[in-house]
Parts: structure tokens; C-alpha cells; sequence
């Protein structure tokens, strides 16, 4: 392992799906950095583990061999071809996805335990760039104003302290971000984030022959949902979330709230009939985008879980964080090159961002709004289900942008129930 640098351009703190993309791109140009990580890889993440098409198309642009690499660890990826939404009156709908990667038709998605898909993508940072075991302790940013400004980073690395002094700052630590918390200003919203359990489990029956992911939009549980998703070698990653104010609101109790529904929902009764638990519940937050926060300043960017980037409806944020790293990449390579490193110009890298994913994440909030309504909800579901054309329409909503803002617009749900 090489020694932790004493000065770099760019310190990416967290080798997370933000991270590690980041530095990937940041090699791809040729630009001196460093990545730190506390912990060493493999290591799990609580998560889903669903990896969307934005995985795919982001790991395309770096090089396409890498979802060849993937497609063939059948052990660790296993390829997903849809999703399944239940309603909150047991309507199901059930939606066939496929993309093109390179021009060659690929699964939508995998599933991959994080255990490996992080592993995965940390084994493609150079080695000399990745120092794991090392943790960030505390930032000084005395030093940080103007064009020859830095900033002095404590690490713990194997029980010693150094300190890193970085032009750049990348805060890609997830959700508990220091970066975030310290320059940014960032404070949990409850309005905007989501608490979710997770377990692995085993001998779950009646899942789509196509590796479908499931997300159960349960009455008690709204807005959130329990999800299933098949996994290779016979596992399943399920789970639960909510979103945080209506848990504190209602004081509901997600662990008892899951136990309750594959005790007491027939269908998911008879599926969990032979399953057993192969891990305990564990719990850990998405902080959501609903609500734009600033994902830029003096002399540093936020990248991910730590810019608050997850989808408020699906909670997918392993896409996003990837395709924020892709941007991050991108623009401290134009302001390495011009020297500017003010908050001000950084500020463009927010720009970039939001206008890649705002409008998703404004969708992602009106669906999130419409589980506020489960009668409502019902209805679009269970008028869905019955319309080929419309299912269609919603399948080809994954690659196209363009229809997919067609969920923002109200008029979309009137025709759907008047149709
Ligand atoms: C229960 C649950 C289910 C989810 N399901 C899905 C899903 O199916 N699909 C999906 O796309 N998204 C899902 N998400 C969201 C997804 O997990 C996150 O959006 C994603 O992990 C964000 O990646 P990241 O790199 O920003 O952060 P992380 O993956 O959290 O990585 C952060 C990294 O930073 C390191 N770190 C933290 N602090 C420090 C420090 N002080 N010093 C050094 N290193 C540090 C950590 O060790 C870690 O490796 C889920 C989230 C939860 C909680």
C-alpha cells in the first residue's frame, strides 16, 4: 500500500458508488488525486442493492466492457428485466424493462449485494490513489478562501493521525457526511428523508421468472414500501422504509410494521411461508431529494447520499451518486485547468447536476406525494395494470426522459383514470 500523500489536488472522502466513480473519471483525464475510505473492501452497505439502467449507462460511458465484466459474475450480478409495483389494495403492476448499452440490448439492472458491487468498483481505482483504513476526523478550513486556497483534512489511518492538505474536497461519505454537515451547512429534514430496514433472507417463494424487483406500497407504511429483490444463489434482499416524519408522526415502528405485513398480508404470508432470515433487520437513512440543497463551495463539491440525492420514490440513489461523480469529475477538470476554485464558479457543478437529475427527482416527489393518497394511488395503479398501451407507454419511460416528464404533469393521471 503506498503512503497517504502530505498535499493533493482533489481528496475524495468515501469509496462508495460516489466516490469510487469519481475517481475513475478523474483518472480517465489524467488528474492527480487521492481517495480515503474508513473502511476495507469488501464491505457492506444497507441498501437495496437494485442497480438501475443509470449504473449501466454510467459505467458504459467510462468503458463498456465493464457491464460485459458484470453480466459475467453471475454469482454477484444478477440481471433484472422489471418491476413490480403492488398498490395498497394488492393491485399489481408489473413492468418489462430492457435497455441498450453500446448498442447491444442488456438487462435494465442488476441486483448485486454491495459486499460486491463496491468491491467491484473500488478494485478499478488505482491502487496508489486508494488509502482504505483511513478515516476523516475533522476538517480545517482556515485556509480555504481564493484561488491558492486549501483545505487540511485529519485522517486516522491505522491508529495514526495525519493531516492531508487538498485544493479539492469531495465529500462522498454518504449520508452522515462531516463534509456536508461542516461546509455545507447541511441539517436533516425529516420532511426529506427516509428510514429503512434491511435483511437477507432465503427460500422466499413466487417471484417473476424475469428477476423482477417488488415494491409493496402497504397502507400502513405510506409514503414508503416493503420491497423484495431476488438475488443469484437463492437470496433475497428485503426491506422496508418510510419516510421519517410520517414514522415520527405516527409513531410507527417499521420492524414490527414489517414483521406484521409477511405475518398477516395473505400473499406475502404464503410467500415467506419456508423463508428464513439469513441477517437481522438492520436500519440506515436516505437522505432524499425533494429538496434541493446546495451541492457545492469554497473548494469543494458534495457527491451523493452526502448532496442528498436519492429518488424520494423508488429510493434509488446508487444511479444518481454515479452520475454526480460523473459531473464532479468532469467540472473540477475544467476548474483544475482555469485555477478557479471560489464557491461562486463551483456552483456550476449544482447546475450541471440538477439539470441531469432535477427533473427525475421532481417526478420521483409528485409520485411520492400521489402514496399520499392510496385511494388515488389504487386507482392509477389498477387502471395501469388493465392498459397495454399505457404499460407500454411506462416501460418506455425508462430510457426516455422525455415521456418521463409526462409524470410530473397532472393531466397524465386524469386520462389514465378516465381512459
Ligand atoms: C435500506 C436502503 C435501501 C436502499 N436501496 C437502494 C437500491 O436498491 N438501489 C439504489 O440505487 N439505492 C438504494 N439506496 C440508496 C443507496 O444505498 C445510496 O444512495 C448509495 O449508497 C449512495 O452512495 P454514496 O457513495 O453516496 O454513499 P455510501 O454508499 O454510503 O458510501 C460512503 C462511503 O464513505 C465512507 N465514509 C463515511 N464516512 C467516512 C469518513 N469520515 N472517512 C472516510 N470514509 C468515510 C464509508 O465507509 C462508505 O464507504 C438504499 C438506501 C438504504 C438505506
Amino acid at each position: 500500500m503506498s503512503s497517504l500523500p502530505i498535499e493533493t489536488n482533489v481528496l475524495i472522502v468515501g469509496a462508495g458508488p460516489a466516490g469510487a466513480t469519481t475517481s475513475l473519471f478523474l483518472e480517465r483525464e489524467g488528474i492527480e488525486h487521492c481517495v480515503i475510505d474508513q473502511s476495507t473492501f469488501p464491505r457492506d452497505k444497507i441498501c437495496g442493492d437494485a442497480l438501475s439502467g443509470k449504473v449501466l449507462d454510467v459505467l458504459a460511458r467510462l468503458d463498456p466492457t465493464l457491464v460485459e465484466e458484470m453480466e459475467a459474475k453471475v454469482q454477484e450480478f444478477l440481471p433484472c428485466y422489471g418491476i413490480t409495483f403492488v398498490a395498497p389494495n394488492g393491485t399489481e403492476l408489473s413492468i418489462p424493462f430492457r435497455t441498450k448499452i453500446a448498442n447491444r440490448q442488456t438487462a435494465a439492472g442488476f441486483i448485486s449485494p454491495r459486499l460486491d458491487f463496491d468491491a467491484f468498483m473500488v478494485s478499478k481505482i488505482r491502487p496508489e490513489r486508494l488509502h482504505t483504513g483511513c478515516r476523516m476526523v475533522a476538517i480545517r478550513s482556515t485556509n480555504a478562501q481564493g484561488s491558492q486556497g486549501y483545505h487540511e483534512v485529519d485522517v486516522d489511518h491505522q491508529g495514526k493521525c495525519h493531516t492531508i492538505r487538498a485544493r479539492y474536497l469531495v465529500g462522498c461519505e454518504g449520508e452522515r457526511s462531516l463534509v456536508a454537515k461542516q461546509l455545507a451547512g447541511y441539517v436533516k429534514q425529516k420532511e426529506h428523508y427516509c428510514a429503512a430496514l434491511r435483511a437477507y433472507y432465503t427460500g422466499i417463494t413466487g417471484c417473476h421468472p424475469d428477476n423482477y424487483i417488488e415494491l409493496h406500497f402497504l397502507k400502513d407504511i405510506l409514503p414508503g414500501y416493503l420491497w423484495i429483490f431476488p438475488l443469484s444463489n437463492g437470496r433475497f434482499n428485503v426491506g422496508i422504509g418510510m419516510a421519517s416524519h410520517q414514522i415520527a408522526r405516527r409513531k410507527v415502528n417499521l420492524k414490527a410494521a414489517f414483521e406484521k405485513a409477511i405475518r398477516e398480508i395473505p400473499t406475502l404470508r404464503e410467500r415467506f411461508l419456508h423463508a428464513e432470515p439469513l441477517t437481522p433487520l438492520q436500519g440506515w437513512g436516505l437522505p432524499l431529494g425533494s429538496k434541493r440543497f446546495p451541492l457545492s463551495g469554497e473548494g469543494f463539491l458534495l457527491v451523493g447520499d452526502a448532496g442528498a440525492l436519492i429518488d424520494p420514490f423508488t429510493g434509488e440513489g446508487i444511479g444518481n451518486a454515479m452520475k454526480a461523480g460523473y459531473h464532479a469529475a468532469n467540472y473540477l477538470g475544467s476548474s483544475l485547468l482555469k485555477g478557479r476554485r471560489e464557491a461562486e464558479w463551483l456552483r456550476g457543478y449544482d447546475q450541471l447536476v440538477y439539470q441531469d437529475l432535477g427533473g427525475e427527482l421532481q417526478i420521483g416527489k409528485t409520485l411520492q406525494q400521489l402514496t399520499n393518497y392510496p385511494r388515488l394511488f389504487n386507482l392509477v395503479v389498477g387502471k395501469a395494470a388493465g392498459n397495454t398501451e399505457l404499460k407500454g407507454l411506462i416501460s418506455s419511460m425508462f430510457d426516455d426522459i422525455s415521456l418521463r416528464n409526462k409524470l410530473r404533469n397532472p393531466f397524465f393521471y386524469l386520462r389514465i383514470l378516465f381512459n
